[in-house]
């Protein structure tokens, strides 16, 4: 199968190494030449100059960007797939991007005879590394048949989740749970901290409590009281994706007055600690305002 793999990022990167291998012919592009370099040293795949020249041959074409702004930008550009795409060729949107830009794209595509998945991941780049993640596939089930293999390289749990758009919408909610549970735990752990409860101490309990979550059972223990932070998600892409899930809800006309509060918390946390800081550290924004620091 031949497959070509767009946006060598933090997860991109592991999950386009299990693709280098046989039964797939990998290429890889990437907007900065060198990681396309640097990983073709390693891996030893075909490297394209351009996405045209990425999708020329593939019957797969797998796009890892930031958001959907990238992948429209990739696929209508000049030197884009949307002219090079053989017919029947496959676009997976592996992204967490957002549903109408998704559907949009998909109705362009179908117009040249190519098909579009959406199909965002979840796990994290430990996931990526250890082929565990979860995909969340919307589009056409008989698409998704065609590509389970490729999908099944980097993925444990590969679940159809409905049409076009569908897994997107339910990435977004997924990390805008993700956000929440990180900013109220947060919350709860800076005042408990001030109320002179240490929070290891009181981490152990909720841990053991209902009010558990994988930010309490896991980023903050691992994260945040050994203050180590280390970039594995950017924040920006967080607050993309809460910000994605808010739309989803205003789209549907559902109340959601959690949701909209969240996405404006994590908008303002982007911008006070910048493009490169990870997602956990919005956790620092709740103790800058609290005057403590949970630890
Ligand atoms: P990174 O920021 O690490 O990488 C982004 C990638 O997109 C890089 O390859 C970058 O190229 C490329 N890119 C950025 N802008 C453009 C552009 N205008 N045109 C073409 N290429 C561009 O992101 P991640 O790898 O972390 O995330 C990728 C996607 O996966 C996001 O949607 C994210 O939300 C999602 N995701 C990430 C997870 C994680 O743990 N990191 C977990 C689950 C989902 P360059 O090298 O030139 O900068």
């Amino acid at each position: 199968m031949r497959v070509a793999f767009l946006g060598l990022g933090a997860i991109g990167t592991p999950m386009a190494r299990h693709l280098a291998k046989p039964p797939f012919q990998l290429t890889v592009w990437n907007r900065t030449a060198e990681k396309a370099d640097a990983f073709s040293r390693a891996h030893g795949c075909r490297v394209a100059a351009t996405p045209a020249d990425a999708a020329r041959d593939a019957e797969v074409v797998i796009t890892c960007l930031p958001s959907s702004r990238e992948v429209e930008q990739v696929v209508t550009a000049a030197d884009g797939l949307l002219d090079a795409l053989a017919t029947n060729a496959v676009l997976v949107d592996c992204t967490s991007g957002d549903p109408a830009t998704s559907k949009r794209l998909a109705t362009v595509l179908a117009g040249r005879g190519v098909h579009f998945l959406d199909a965002p991941v979840s796990g994290g780049t430990s996931g990526a590394e250890s082929a565990t993640l979860t995909v969340m596939v919307g589009g056409d089930a008989g698409t998704f048949a065609r590509v389970r293999d490729v999908l099944d390289a980097f993925g444990e749990k590969l679940v159809h989740c409905g049409p076009v758009g569908a897994g997107h919408a339910l990435k977004s909610v997924n990390n805008a749970l993700l956000a929440v549970h990180l900013w109220s735990a947060a919350e709860g752990l800076a005042a408990l901290k001030k109320a002179g409860v240490d929070p290891a101490l009181a981490l152990d309990v909720i841990n053991a409590s209902s009010g558990r979550s994988n930010a309490s059972m896991n980023l903050f223990p691992q994260r945040v009281l050994t203050r180590a932070f280390p970039r594995t998600f950017r924040l920006a892409l967080l607050d993309k994706d809460v910000g994605i899930a808010a739309q989803v809800a205003r789209e549907t006309a559902t109340s959601s007055p959690l949701l909209q509060l969240t996405a404006e918390l994590f908008r303002t946390a982007h911008t006070l600690l910048g493009e490169e800081a990870d997602h956990v550290e919005a956790v620092k924004c709740v103790e800058r305002w609290a005057a403590t620091e949970i630890s």
